[in-house]
């Protein structure tokens, strides 16, 4: 027997986003459970044709989800908490979990289950509740369904499943669970769910199934290896069972590889993309029932496979192991890599021919199996990659010396601002005399029908520019008025002009690409798409001058630049890989640096550089944090330091908790941080304040996910929790995020309750009134 060609999950959405639609159709009720389950179908025929044509040996089966594969397994072992199970119609149910649901005639109201970030990706699960005593119980029903689908149009499948540890330790437990539980607790309760369903699939003479368990390349304490040793034990010594394929992704087993090596599995999967440097240890330690299902093509990048590299790995694999124990493999599941390449149009044919899809993957993970028998494959695609590779290390579009010349050339005075906080505070006091407790937003305003009609009318040609451009005036004129009439301190633009924070900036910086089609799913129906990072870059002229200028002039008040700032540039692009992302990050660091200073000598006296990205950059293990928290910082501050001390530079951080990285936030030394605190109700600050965090800083005062407008007292009560904590003299006023996804009616209305609760906490706190 041959190196067999495997996949660990396939993109969900269909090239076009045809599943989004048929999502967002149904649950506007446009269409029926049946249109939706239709679409749903003709997607996972159309994948799992296409990998057996592409000559895939393994094909998988259940990593398809109407919204997520987390809740799936959630569902699939019974792990429904008792607000939702009145619900009887299983999709509503799904759904509801899923978003929540709210329908007065069936006197229905719950709120949806939690939803948190995928290890280090950006795709976002759904976090399985577990209530005290939960029972459990398999409903196969959508396991074996696919399976049973597949088959009918002759592909016999690998199901995949959330494996039990794994699923565990992202669940949480329900409110009013005992103090000091774990829901690691309930393992004992869960393995019989898992050993049920592999005897259903055993029944139905399933030859592999695939148990996914990430959570083994994580740090794990001694509980959770425990945990693990126990339910592999008990998996592997079920009598009647598919063989196991055990699979770990997203980095190095590490100390956990002697765990997976001895699982009793039938065969180990290994990130050799992520890690490389693993599997001399893994073949080391794989015992001789066990095969390698070796992960050499990206499953988290789009840039072509440099398939020499890739089979010297089979080989020392196949050296080692022989053919017959020998699988290629992605990474990881292709889920986060977009679907095809072959559908985009507009890219140039250089840049075309550096990258691959998922499509394009499984051609090069069959190239790569049909050539594990030789040492010197040689064939089209070979060729093909060869001299792509080649042309893209040759390129030029990848290397701008002078960029190189300028990141090498960067030094620690670069990355410091003139004077230390105190002198700058003392300044910028001097120069913007602004009231205690200051009040402001985080940049953007509502886009509303109007604003995205213009833009669309632009697009398609029924808008010149000139129009555009003065529609866009307008809005802003509009909004900085609007600012002034709430009674805001420091206003914003309000980023009329921007769809996405960082392609915004992307489509201005040279080294960038787009797609047309480059979908990613990052929760539910939603999909983004990253921008392609592929070379050196630098900014060809000014990007934010104009419209920063243009609200200046509208008002005596500071209007902030607003940029995004490196590090979530970076981490929200596909990356190049052919250089560290540090060295990536400090050139866009250089070219927004450039914006700085060009925003500061047009007059803007106050420019705030958003990293929402800082945290879900953070390596997975923690013995690789300081590393990255140290380039990350030093890109931030080579970004904004090179203005004057009267200059005030803001930062803004959202989405994630913050409480352990607390001395890189204070390393970037911005001059203020607004924060995203009002969903936690301020617990956050205790950790700043214990800290001594020493400059300023703007707790979210106002919870901008949701259309509910926060009362005033509601926002005093937030405020002097702030100040109980922090001296008032550090604290400003303003949302938790922006606005853009908000109307205007709520907006104002929060607003002017949040400019009155700052007056409040004015006289109250300070005695001052204004
Ligand atoms: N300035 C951006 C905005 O207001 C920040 C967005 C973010 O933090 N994600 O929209
Ligand atoms: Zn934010």
């Amino acid at each position: 027997m041959s190196v067999l060609a495997t996949c660990l999950g396939y993109p969900r959405f269909g090239i076009v986003r045809e599943l989004k639609k048929a999502l967002e159709s149904y649950w506007s009720k446009g269409s029926s459970a049946e249109d939706l389950q239709a679409t749903a179908s003709e997607l996972r025929r159309r994948h799992w044709s296409s990998m057996k044509s592409l000559g895939i040996d393994q094909i998988p089966s259940n990593d398809f989800s109407l919204y997520d594969h987390v809740l799936d397994m959630a569902i699939a072992v019974g792990a429904v908490p008792a607000r939702y199970r009145a619900i009887s119609d299983p999709l509503a149910r799904y759904f509801a979990m899923a978003r929540g649901l709210q329908d007065r005639a069936a006197d229905v109201d719950v709120a949806a289950l939690e939803m948190t970030k995928w290890f280090d990706t950006n795709y976002h699960y759904i976090v399985p509740e577990l209530e005290p005593g939960q029972r459990f119980e398999l409903d196969a029903a959508k396991i074996v369904g696919e399976l049973e689908e597949a088959r009918s149009i002759g592909v016999e499948t690998r199901p995949m499943v959330i494996g039990p540890v794994t699923f565990l330790l992202l669940s949480k437990l329900a409110p009013g669970s005992p103090a000091g539980a774990s829901t690691l607790d309930h393992l004992d309760q869960l393995l019989p769910v898992y050993e049920a369903l592999l005897g259903a699939l055993a029944d139905r003479g399933v030859a592999w199934v695939q148990v996914d368990e990430p959570c083994l390349v994580l740090d794990l304490d001694a509980r959770s290896r425990e945990a693990c040793r126990l339910a592999f034990a008990r998996l592997a010594a079920c009598a009647k069972r598919p063989r196991i394929l055990l699979a770990t992704y997203f980095g190095a087993l590490g100390e956990n590889l002697a765990l997976a090596a001895g699982s009793g599995g039938d065969a180990l999967h290994v990130d050799l993309v992520r890690a490389p440097e693993q599997l001399d240890a893994a073949l080391a330690a794989l015992p001789p029932s066990m095969s390698l299902s070796a992960g050499v093509v990206d499953g988290r990048n789009i840039w072509r496979t440099d398939l020499d590299a890739a089979h010297r790995l089979i080989r020392r694999a196949v050296a080692k192991l022989g053919p017959e124990r020998v699988l290629v493999a992605p990474s990881c599941s292709l889920l986060h890599v977009p679907a095809d390449l072959s559908a985009e149009k507009k890219l140039d044919a250089e840049l075309l021919r550096w990258m691959a899809f998922a499509a394009q993957k499984l051609g090069e993970l069959r190239e790569l199996a049909d050539s594990a028998s030789t040492d010197s494959p040689s064939s089209a695609l070979f060729d093909e990659t060869r001299s792509a590779l080649a042309a893209r290390r040759a390129s030029k579009r990848t290397r701008n010396p002078e960029v190189r010349a300028r990141v090498s050339s960067a030094n620690d005075e670069m990355r410091s601002r003139a004077s230390a906080f105190p002198e700058r505070a003392r300044k910028q006091r001097a120069r913007f005399d602004l009231p205690a407790f200051p009040t402001t937003t985080i940049g953007s305003f509502p886009q509303t029908g109007d604003v995205r009609g213009a833009r669309a009318a632009l697009r398609a040609g029924r808008m010149t520019p000139e129009q555009y451009e003065r529609f866009l005036k307008e809005e802003t004129r509009r909004c900085v008025e609007k600012q002034e009439a709430i009674g805001l301190d420091v206003l914003v633009h309000g980023e009329f002009e921007r769809t996405d924070m960082v392609e915004y900036f992307g489509e201005q910086l040279a080294g960038f690409a787009f797609t047309e089609n480059g979908w990613v799913q990052s929760y539910g129906s939603r999909c983004v798409k990253p921008p392609v990072l592929f070379g050196d870059v630098s900014r060809p002229s000014a990007m934010t001058v104009p419209w920063s200028t243009f609200a200046q002039s509208l008002t005596a008040k500071p209007v902030k630049g607003m940029l995004t700032g490196p590090v979530t540039i970076l981490q929200w692009s596909f990356v190049r890989d052919d250089q560290p992302r540090s060295e990536t990050c400090a050139q866009i660091a250089l070219a927004l640096r450039d914006e700085v200073a060009d925003l500061e000598a047009a007059g803007i006296a106050m420019i705030q550089v958003d990293e929402p990205a800082i945290r879900e950059g953070l390596p997975l293990r923690r013995d690789a944090w300081g590393a990255y928290l140290q380039w990350a910082v030093e890109a931030f501050r080579l970004a904004t330091s090179g203005v004057r001390d009267e200059t005030q530079i803001h930062t803004h951080m959202c989405y994630s908790e913050f409480g352990d990285i607390l001395d890189a936030i204070a390393a970037m030394d911005a001059d203020v941080l607004s924060i995203e605190t009002s969903r936690s109700r301020m617990e956050l600050l205790t950790d700043f304040a214990r800290f001594r965090y020493p400059n300023e800083i703007g707790p979210g005062v106002y919870d901008i996910h949701s259309p509910r407008v926060p009362t005033l007292d509601e926002m005093v009560d937030l405020l002097e929790r702030a100040a109980r904590v922090l001296p008032g003299h550090q604290l400003w006023v303003n949302p938790d995020c922006g606005l853009k996804t908000r109307g205007w009616p709520e907006v104002e209305s929060a607003l002017v309750n949040m400019v009155e609760a700052a007056r409040l906490a004015r006289r109250r706190l300070t005695g001052v009134t204004a």
